[in-house]
């Protein structure tokens, strides 16, 4: 049960301006209902009036970037955008990450960024390939999560067993916050756990008005208005589920190891609100971040740090703009400060910062930790990339994945090879695909994860460069960073020429043509490391 003395952010006045932000994302597998929940949390805050806005926000965006059109022919978002939006004093950032498994690498990123997830479950389904994955990334962060079931007006499957399913595949412990009165047709309400009252319609799939307080579940047994089997049957099993799961405990949710749960209909605008009271009541505020050196950066400290979680080239066509996506994590932030970014080793005066509300973009005059702004700049900042007031940070957890498929690119214009390499350069820094230079080959080799940022990249090239090309397959399945001493290192270089290349930032790289001959690379090279995950330099 949710503790008030919990509630960080009521008595705002009291609390520091970080304290009162909320970062999170929503991690769902495609079609559980992630847009829709993101649009009626935005409606639930009172930051759009109606519904719509962000499917149409979608559009905006499309028509301002050519490029997008790929997204409009697959019906998929390949972007990640923020929304901010403010409810009872809290500010929350939400960070929209691409719902296609192929772009699992700008997800991650994202979710480096935020302090919290909502975890999209679609009733009928249970857990899906994609939210499976999108969990263990969070779980590697110990990132706290709700879970969210959707769809529950729709037929479903039955709540405790879900629940039994969602613990059980995620070794992940659950308690019910809100819980179905009635699934599928049978949908008539939730019991809104936290705050002691059912919610019910007061027609037939009609939204839930009608409120109605209670001590215990039991006091519901025979409630008026609604079909007796069907609020019977919801309170019993909610009574047997409230008796085997765990209460909440605010630090074993913090920790990652419990998630409170929340059945409920976007669609139907149902569960909504309760879920928006849970992220701003028991949700966290900026977490610490651990910096190298052993250096743990807090929230309260007073000089501006950040970094830099996504970089967005040509957002507007006509401009050679790009937009780095900056999550701070300390101090206040003002329009025109300094700021150091060591890997350039120079000071970076931020002139024009943007903050992206739910509907347009603003400037920003100050931001706190848990902010995100968006820094115009040209190429001065790469994924990655620290930004700080005074001393020389640098944030962890920023991993470049090994590419599991690898493309020769072609030029159709072999005049264009000057603009291929800094279209490459840029594509790379933007975190779209990883670069390779192989060492005996003048052909750049490009790493994906997902083959859809292929189309991506050659339709990009093409419009934003004028750089049309082709690609030709490799007898590569997969690349792994070498690691070790200087002299050993180069030693397999000399000895692998034809595998080997160098990625954006020249560390070497192992092109291998089978998990056996990787196996037996491993094998043979003891002094060596084969790193499958590299931390951004
Ligand atoms: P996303 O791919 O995760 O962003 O999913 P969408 O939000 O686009 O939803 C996928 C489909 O499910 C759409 O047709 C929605 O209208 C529908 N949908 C979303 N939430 C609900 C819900 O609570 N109930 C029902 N019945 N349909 C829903």
């Amino acid at each position: 049960m949710l503790d008030t003395a919990q509630t960080q952010g009521s008595g705002a006045a009291a609390v520091p301006d970080f304290a009162r932000r909320r970062t999170f994302a929503i991690i769902s597998h495609p079609d559980a209902g992630k847009t829709t929940l993101t649009e009626k949390l935005l409606l639930a805050s009172g930051a759009i009036r109606m519904a719509g806005h962000v499917k149409a926000r979608g559009e905006r965006r499309r028509t301002r970037s050519d490029w997008m059109e790929i997204e409009q022919q697959r019906g998929i978002s390949v972007t990640s955008s923020v929304m901010t939006f403010e409810r009872d004093g809290i500010v929350f950032n939400l960070l929209d990450t691409p719902g296609h498994s192929d772009f699992s690498e700008d997800t991650y990123r994202t979710l480096s960024a935020v302090d919290a997830a909502v975890m999209v479950i679609d009733a009928a389904k249970g857990i899906e390939s994609q939210t499976r994955k999108l969990f263990e990334v969070c779980r590697l962060r110990d990132i706290p999560i709700f879970t969210f079931v959707n769809k529950v007006d729709r037929e479903s499957l039955d709540p405790i067993a879900l629940m039994d399913e969602v613990s059980s595949t995620l070794a992940l412990d659950l308690t019910p916050l809100t819980w179905p009165i009635g699934m599928g047709v049978d949908f008539r309400g939730l019991i809104d756990i936290a705050n002691k009252r059912a919610l019910l319609a007061t027609e037939r799939g009609g939204p839930l008005v009608r409120e109605v307080p209670f001590e215990t579940p039991e006091d519901l047994i025979g409630l008026e208005g609604v079909e007796e089997r069907i609020i019977n049957e919801a309170v019993e099993s909610l009574t047997l589920a409230l008796g085997v799961l765990p209460p909440f405990e605010l630090a074993s949710f913090r920790e990652g190891h419990l998630s409170p749960v929340y059945f409920g209909s976007a669609l139907k605008e149902a569960g909504v609100a309760e879920l928006l009271f849970g992220l701003g009541s028991v949700g966290p505020s900026p977490l610490p971040r651990s910096a190298a050196g052993a250096r743990t950066v807090e929230p309260a400290e007073d000089l501006v740090s950040g970094f830099v979680f996504k970089v967005q080239a040509n957002m507007d066509p006509n401009h050679r703009d790009r937009v780095a996506f900056v999550r701070l994590c300390s101090g206040r932030f003002k329009r025109g400060m300094k700021l150091f970014n060591p890997r350039e080793k120079r000071q970076m005066a931020i002139a024009n910062p943007i903050f992206f509300f739910a509907q347009e973009r603003e400037t920003v005059d100050e931001a706190v930790a848990g902010d995100i702004i968006g820094i115009p700049n040209h190429g001065m900042l790469r994924v990655g990339d620290t930004l700080s007031e005074g001393e020389s940070i640098k944030f962890e957890g920023l991993p470049d994945f090994a590419p599991e498929i690898l493309r020769r690119v072609l030029l159709s214009d072999p005049m264009k090879a000057k603009q291929l390499q800094k279209a490459l350069q840029d594509m790379a820094e933007e975190g779209v695909v990883q670069v390779l230079k192989p060492v005996s080959d003048p052909a750049p080799i490009v790493g994906v994860v997902g083959t859809l940022q292929l189309d991506v990249l050659a339709a990009r090239l093409e419009k934003e460069y004028g750089v049309p090309i082709r690609y030709e397959t490799t007898s590569y399945v997969t690349a792994r960073w070498i690691i070790g001493e200087r002299a050993e290192v180069d030693r397999f270089l000399e000895s692998n020429r034809s595998s080997t290349a160098r990625d954006r930032d020249d560390a070497p790289v192992y092109l291998a043509r089978s998990q056996w001959v990787l196996d037996r690379a491993i094998e043979e090279w003891p002094k060596l490391k084969f790193v499958a995950v590299k931390e951004r330099g």
